[in-house]
């Protein structure tokens, strides 16, 4: 999936479902309540469409939400043989459907590459079994195990969903998980922090008292060092944090409206400390890829003021040759100084 990479996302709440897990309002989550038909398809597409910039090389048809391989087979094929029809006629470059790890069969995926999907997402969310039956998932590591390699067995392409601050779950417990998903190979990550959303389980869980939510603080802390787990095996992470919620449905948790900015902002801080934490304090120089830029120098400045703080006073510049998550550091050079390919400061 490129940087430009688009979803004309069309969500199918719950009517897959066959339990409903301690957290899960699809309604809030996904803003739908109604049922898709294919005529909601069609307009969403001629919607997309009408954009300025569409490209259709590189958008998607995905079918989010409730477990799309596990609803109706009658109704699912419906909704496939509309997606089909836009993949032949090159409207759309193919369809992705996210879906319950014990709801993927040798079936089920010969159906979906008959239809043109191209990528399935799996919920895995977390790969303890404890966590999973705490939060009423109705499914095991092994199922999530099982789905992936039958995934890639079939070659699509694979994503895995995962949560942190589930019932039960620890940051260690994250951290395994993370890992157990990086040895399947995923293409792609999403990360979402559980929120506690109004009439759920979790929510009356938390209203006695059982459930403590993670802070946004603590969920950035964390998933910065998730980022660095699946960066480190070159797997995407193609979302952090859930979209816009209604947020009179939130009743607490680290909903942030900028939460992945933000935990790339600290993966690069936490970068920069490991590699300044064997230098002498002083004034130094951070080099980093265009696009790291604002977020190494962090939201309002943040990083370069924890750095100060730290006894780094810190400037940092573009180097064209760096690729994304990495930095190098130097003693500070004054402008007139500076090396020919580090052309731009940001101080
Ligand atoms: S399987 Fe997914 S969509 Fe269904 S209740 Fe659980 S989290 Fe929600």
């Amino acid at each position: 999936m490129s940087a430009r990479h688009a979803n004309i996302s069309v969500f199918v709440p719950h009517i897959g479902c066959k339990n409903r897990c301690s957290f899960c309002d699809q309604v809030t989550i996904s803003g739908s309540s109604g049922v898709p038909t294919a005529n909601d398809i069609k307009k969403a597409v001629a919607l997309a469409e009408s954009s300025k910039n569409y490209d259709p090389k590189n958008t998607e048809l995905a079918f989010f939400g409730g477990s799309f391989t596990a609803i109706k087979a009658e109704y699912r094929r419906s909704l496939l043989k509309v997606g089909a029809e836009f993949v032949k006629n090159g409207t759309v470059r193919g369809i992705r459907v996210s879906t319950r790890p014990d709801a993927i069969s040798a079936d089920i995926l010969s159906e979906l590459s008959a239809y043109g999907v191209t990528s399935v997402e799996l919920g895995a969310q977390s790969m303890d079994d404890r966590v999973l039956k705490l939060n009423r998932r109705g499914h095991t590591a092994a199922d999530v195990r099982n789905a992936a390699q039958r995934i890639k067995a079939a070659n699509l392409e694979l994503g895995l969903q995962m949560m942190t601050g589930l019932y039960g779950d620890t940051d260690d417990g994250a951290l395994k998980t993370a890992a157990d998903l990086a040895a399947l190979s995923p293409e792609t990550v999403r990360i979402y922090p559980t929120i506690v959303l109004r009439d759920t389980y979790l929510f009356a869980l938390y209203e006695k008292g059982v459930y403590k939510p993670q802070t946004v603080e603590s969920a950035v802390a964390l998933c910065a060092e998730l980022l660095k787990i699946f960066h480190r095996e070159n797997i995407r992470v193609i979302r952090l944090g859930l979209h816009d919620v209604d947020q009179t449905k939130v009743a607490a948790g680290p909903w942030h409206p900028a939460f992945g900015e933000l935990c790339e902002s600290r993966l690069y801080l936490n970068l920069a400390l490991a590699q300044l934490k064997n230098l002498p304090r002083g004034r130094y120089d951070i080099f980093v890829s265009p696009a790291a830029v604002s977020k190494t120098v962090g939201q309002h400045r943040q990083n370069l003021e924890t750095l100060s703080a730290a006894g780094y006073d810190c400037c940092v510049k573009i180097s064209k040759a760096l690729p994304p998550y990495h930095l190098e550091i130097s003693s500070h050079q004054s402008e007139k100084r500076k090396e020919r390919n580090h052309a731009f400061k940001v101080d």
